[in-house]
């Protein structure tokens, strides 16, 4: 291997970590520098989609993953009132993947899990407490520096450092596109909705112009996800009152679920203008972010760092140019405005739509397409992503 300088991956959230798992797989070194004193304990993504699983089934980080986590074989749209709009059933997709279904795993999991598989090898370091302030690019390798003011040395360097990528400052790449004016609500309870709601999917989407939401079960618990207002202050969303006045919402005359967790998170719609800039990369929430309607993030992410490590890899190992890292940023940077911020965008205005002819056209949409084994492979083909992953694969 001409290059004897390890890799630096800045982030050890689950995109820095599969990125590890993925080079050290093709044989190449890494260092992770992690700001945090540990593994992050984040619950944030809890979706996992059939491609991704594969991908970590690769890795050997499935199985268990699996162990920890929750089958979720359907996802259904309803109104309101619980009529169902449509119901689609992943199994349908067992022609195109190993996993035909959506994983309800938290994200914090699989950092655990893939931690455990890495720690061990050899070629594998990781530092705690050390936060990434600036980068350089040298031509021939790459300096990370530490707030504290150590320099690491590397060959490249992946920015998996999250929404406010230190690497991605450093490299002078800009983050366009727009905030959304409300807040998401994220109300964990271990209340079973299952028992109130019939027939109810651990993946449900509630279509409403007034207030849309969506309900998602977690092993031992169900989340909510609310949209809130801009106009009302952080504080009063994060007080009992109004967590109890949006679970009231959910089914008429019932408020009094435990809450186990409530956070509420700004949501964006953003991409970076490039994935690489020479020799520092970015990948994952450095890379783009979007609202999490469809579980499209994280996984979007994992996406990303597969491609990234089987192309540096080859850069490295002096089978390829370094050019074919520019195909990484066409490829995964092209899928991301294409399919993943239109997707979510247009999740988000399907659930909302405002007029009752645009609620009526999509319960229709959505009903025919469920309606049709056809158009209701197409459709799950669009939401596990694997329509995005053809895409990126056309890209040349
Ligand atoms: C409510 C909600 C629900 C979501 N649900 C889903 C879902 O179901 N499915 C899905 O696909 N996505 C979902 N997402 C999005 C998902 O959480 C993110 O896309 C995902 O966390 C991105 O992973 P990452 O590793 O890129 O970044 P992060 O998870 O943010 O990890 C970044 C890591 O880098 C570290 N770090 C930060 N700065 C530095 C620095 N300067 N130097 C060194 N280390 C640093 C951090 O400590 C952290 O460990 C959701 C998001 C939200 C808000």
């Amino acid at each position: 291997m001409p290059e004897t300088k390890p890799v630096l991956i800045a982030g050890a959230g689950p995109v820095g970590l599969v990125a590890a798992a993925a080079l050290l797989r093709e044989g190449v070194p890494v260092e992770v520098l992690e700001a945090g004193p540990g593994i992050s304990q984040e619950m944030r993504a809890s979706t996992f989609h059939a491609p991704t699983l594969d991908m970590l089934d690769d890795l050997g980080a499935a199985p268990e993953m699996i162990r920890q986590g929750l089958i979720g074989p359907r996802v259904q749209y309803r109104t309101r009132d619980h009529a169902l709009i449509a119901e689609f059933d992943f199994g349908l997709l067992a022609d195109v993947t190993r996993h035909p279904y959506r994983l309800q795993c938290e994200q914090f999991k699989l950092t655990r899990i893939l931690h455990g598989l890495l720690r061990e090898q050899p070629c594998f370091a990781i530092r705690f407490d050390a936060p990434v302030a600036d980068a350089h690019d040298h031509g021939d390798g790459v300096e990370a520096v530490l707030e504290d003011g150590t320099r690491i040395a590397g060959s490249w360097l992946i920015g998996a450092d999250g929404a406010r990528s230190a690497v991605r400052k450093a490299a002078g790449i800009a983050f366009e596109g727009f905030t959304w004016p409300e807040r998401f609500l994220v109300l964990s309870t271990d209340f079973d909705f299952a028992t109130l709601i019939p027939g109810l999917a651990d993946v449900s989407y509630y279509a409403d112009p007034e207030e849309w939401f969506f309900l998602l079960r977690v092993p031992g618990l169900w989340r909510a996800m609310f949209p809130v207002r801009a106009e009302v202050a952080d504080d009063e969303v994060m007080t009992e009152a109004f967590g109890r006045a949006r679970f009231a919402r959910i089914v008429a005359g019932r408020d009094d679920y435990p809450v186990r967790h409530r956070t509420l998170y700004r949501v964006h719609q953003r991409v970076a203008e490039t994935f690489r800039r020479g020799r520092l990369l970015l990948a994952g929430d450095a890379a783009h972010i979007n609202n999490p309607l469809g579980g499209m993030g994280l996984n979007g992410g994992i996406h990303d760092a597969v491609n990234l490590a089987e192309k540096l890899a080859r850069v490295i190992r002096g089978e390829a140019e370094d050019t074919l890292l520019d195909l990484y940023d066409r490829q995964r940077r092209g899928v991301t405005v294409e399919h993943v911020q239109r997707q979510t965008i247009m999740n988000k205005k399907n659930l909302e739509a405002a007029t009752p002819e645009d609620q009526a056209d999509f319960r229709r949409r959505m009903a025919e397409a469920a309606g049709d084994p056809a158009r209701a492979h197409a459709h799950l083909l669009g939401m596990s992503m694997i329509s995005s992953l053809r895409r990126a694969a056309e890209i040349t």
